[in-house]
């Protein structure tokens, strides 16, 4: 956590004036205009001075306890504002070693910063009255991104967004399979090893870099579903301190919020929890943090996704590449130059940087240079190279190739897609006969469940499951037909028999040079895309 000045920019005169009138207009207070005009240029004036405190290295931040901040401003009790931010004083401690304070502004440890600073603070009132108008100002604030953007949102989405905590646990608690927590606990593990091994037998790092590479691994956290410490039952419930009333006004709540906000955010810096809750969001996709944290949240881990009873080459070919993906990005160009705790410290040696950049580089190029019949070229230079990293590094670390792609054989990316447009086509026709057909429809509404999301979900699953069989039967058919015709024909020229197994095997699928072909493919950042499921 690092405490820093608060950068302000006041509103216009004339708007600040119809603010503060407004809210005293409803509380039934009348005050002169020309008085709320001094008042309001009293402000600015303060707020000119503060922003006037000379700034040093706007860069550098110093431990909470060394900038000892209770004697060069005496008049903020720094203590017992974090404590009282606490959901209790316990583990105060542990947030001052882990609290660091931006060395510039008010904070600034020079004489001259102090002496402006103790300057401007000895006038009280005005001191006083600025906080006071930020308050209000800030309640403007939360009206006016609700009227500009909340209100244009799904209801549900809002409370998402403002109560990760609540909506994980609705989620958890009524729709997540609890044995797929421990599925997908054991694909992390697997990836885990995976990426190990593969780090240890590279030829192109030394062996510095493999070490400490080899320990960003190992030591990388993952969040699987929700924090550990709520896995205890009602645990959840029990720090779960929010109380919400219908008679409570729209800012009231978010005030609430924010502030409940706050207790987790100081959980996670006492570490009595192990995730920050800006980063618990209640989201279809995985996550890799900046303190090398892995996080898959609740929706990624269930129906139609996933499921504990899936095969395993399902299992890796749908949450298996974003996992890899995401720690894919713990080594990518941004995240290279942090260590297993996420803090600045180099993983790979110079040499070896030196040689992923070029690699990465050249990888890239390539990639913004294609140009796609059908989507054009993807130049997003900025971003798109760390992508390809995690990419590239997910294909070998969920073991894709080995796993998921010899498994489907021809059932190609083409083939799975007309399999699920029939799976969709037949589940949407059928509804609209069981709409279409009264009797049958209040048969199927007797029968209560029918219509339920996860009976559509599974009804989906099972036709695409059939079309894929047998459509896989009919090219495994097609082929033997073509390979004995082609027997047949070797037969008749008289060709040696060797050669005629040697043609008979050329056919037979999986065949191992496609694999690899495949793989080239992989390793040029294309064929995974096609089956991950969006990413960070
Ligand atoms: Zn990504």
């Amino acid at each position: 956590m690092t405490i820093e000045p608060k950068y302000f920019f006041l509103k216009r005169p004339s708007v600040m004036k119809t603010n503060i009138q407004t809210l005293l207009r409803h509380n039934g207070i009348d005050v002169p205009d020309s008085k709320l005009s001094v008042k309001i240029s009293l402000l600015s004036d303060f707020l000119n001075k503060l922003n006037y405190i000379p700034i040093e290295d706007v860069s550098s931040v110093i431990e909470y306890e060394k900038a000892d901040l209770k004697s060069r401003i005496p008049a903020i009790d720094f203590d017992a504002i974090i404590k009282d931010m606490m959901r209790s004083s316990e583990g105060f401690e542990v947030v001052k070693k882990n609290t660091f304070v931006l060395n510039s502004g008010i904070f600034s440890q020079t004489k001259q910063a102090s002496l402006a600073l103790s300057n401007i603070l000895q006038n009280r009132i005005i001191a006083v009255d600025f906080l006071i108008y930020i308050f209000i100002d800030d309640a403007f604030q939360r009206y006016e991104n609700f009227k500009n953007e909340r209100k244009q949102q799904d209801c549900a989405q809002v409370v998402i967004d403002n109560l990760p905590h609540a909506s994980t646990r609705v989620f958890v608690r009524n729709y997540l399979n609890k044995k797929n927590l421990k599925s997908v606990s054991e694909l992390v593990e697997n990836e885990k090893s995976n990426f190990i091994e593969m780090i240890k037998e590279s030829k192109q790092l030394h062996e510095n870099s493999k070490k400490k590479a080899v320990v960003k691994v190992e030591k990388m956290k993952t969040v699987i579903g929700y924090p550990k410490e709520f896995e205890a039952p009602g645990a959840l419930d029990n720090s779960y301190q929010l109380k919400l009333f219908p008679s409570d006004s729209y800012n009231g709540m978010l005030m609430k919020i924010e502030r409940d906000f706050t207790k987790y955010y100081l959980d996670f810096i006492s570490k009595k929890s192990v995730i920050n809750p800006a980063n618990l969001v209640l989201w279809t996709n995985a996550m890799y943090l900046e303190d090398n944290t892995l996080v898959i949240p609740p929706p990624i881990m269930d129906d139609p996704f996933f499921d504990e009873s899936y095969p395993e080459y399902a299992k890796i070919g749908i949450l298996g590449t974003p996992i890899g993906h995401e720690m894919g990005h713990g080594f990518d160009i941004g995240r290279i130059g942090n260590d297993e705790n996420g803090k600045a410290g180099r993983v790979l040696t110079l040499v070896d940087l030196k040689s992923l950049m070029k690699n990465a580089k050249c990888l890239h190029k390539q990639y913004i240079n294609y140009d796609d019949p059908d989507f054009g070229k993807q130049n997003r230079p900025d971003t798109s190279i760390n992508e390809m990293i995690a990419d590239s590094i997910a294909a070998k670390v969920a073991k894709y190739l080995e796993v998921v792609l010899p498994r489907f054989g021809l059932w190609n990316a083409p083939v799975q897609f007309y399999c699920v447009l029939i799976a969709l086509f037949s589940v949407t026709a059928s509804f609209h006969y069981i709409e279409s057909s009264k009797s049958f429809s209040e048969f199927m509404k007797e029968k209560g469940t029918f219509l339920s999301l996860k009976a559509v979900f599974a009804t989906i699953k099972f036709i695409f499951l059939l079309t894929a069989i047998v459509s896989q039967y009919a090219l495994k058919l097609l082929l033997l037909f073509s390979q004995r015709a082609m027997f047949f024909r070797i037969r008749a020229a008289e060709q040696p028999a060797e050669q005629a197994v040697e043609q008979q095997g050329a056919v037979q699928l999986p065949r191992q040079d496609e694999s690899r072909s495949s793989q080239k493919e992989m390793q040029q950042g294309e064929g995974i895309r096609q089956r991950r499921v969006v990413s960070q």
